[in-house]
């Protein structure tokens, strides 16, 4: 795989098919980024989408862990206000951030892949874990200075990749009813 080009591209997370896309490719362990994919930069919300799209993948039997390079004490919180393990302070891209969270959840490198929103972060340091990638659309453009720059050469790597885009989740939740 090349190290900076994501296996798949979504708009957001809950554009993921947790059937076909997690569990169909025996993927049941997800190493997850935290700031612009599963919470806002700029008001430090989850998305209600987003928070029924995690609830839904763990009925479904899908392990988490939060890896994030945040230095506050928001993967802490946020690890135990969703109940999930968490490794802070990762130094994403480095890879053993990632065999962490792995170990912490029972994860193997044939069940796990990793979930965020930058390319020189989760994906290159998936990639480097020998882990594959799935790259999300920030959930706003509001974020850290050198983010925005990086922002820039993620636009030159993806060219015109275009996310796929998101699920109906009111027709998925007919479905599982
Ligand atoms: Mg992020």
């Amino acid at each position: 795989m090349a190290l900076l080009t994501p296996d798949r591209y979504f708009s957001r997370i809950s554009s993921v098919d947790i059937d076909r896309d997690l569990l169909g490719c025996g993927r049941t362990h997800v190493l997850l980024d935290i700031d612009n994919t599963i919470l806002t930069r700029d008001t430090h919300e989850i998305p209600r989408d987003v928070g029924m799209w995690l609830g839904r993948a763990r009925e479904a039997g899908v392990a988490f862990c939060l890896v994030s390079n945040n230095w506050h004490d928001t993967p802490h919180r946020l690890g135990a206000e969703l109940a999930m393990p968490v490794v802070a302070k990762a130094m994403k891209p480095l890879p053993p951030a990632f065999i962490a969270g792995m170990r912490k959840v029972g994860g193997t490198r044939r069940d796990t892949v990793v979930i965020g929103d930058q390319l020189a972060t989760d994906v290159l340091g998936a990639h480097a874990a020998g882990l594959p990638a799935y790259m999300l659309q920030p959930l706003v453009e509001q974020d850290l200075p050198h983010t925005l720059l990086l922002r820039n050469v993620e636009r030159v790597i993806l060219g015109d990749r275009v996310p796929e885009p998101a699920v109906n989740i009111q027709k998925t939740e007919g479905e599982r009813l």
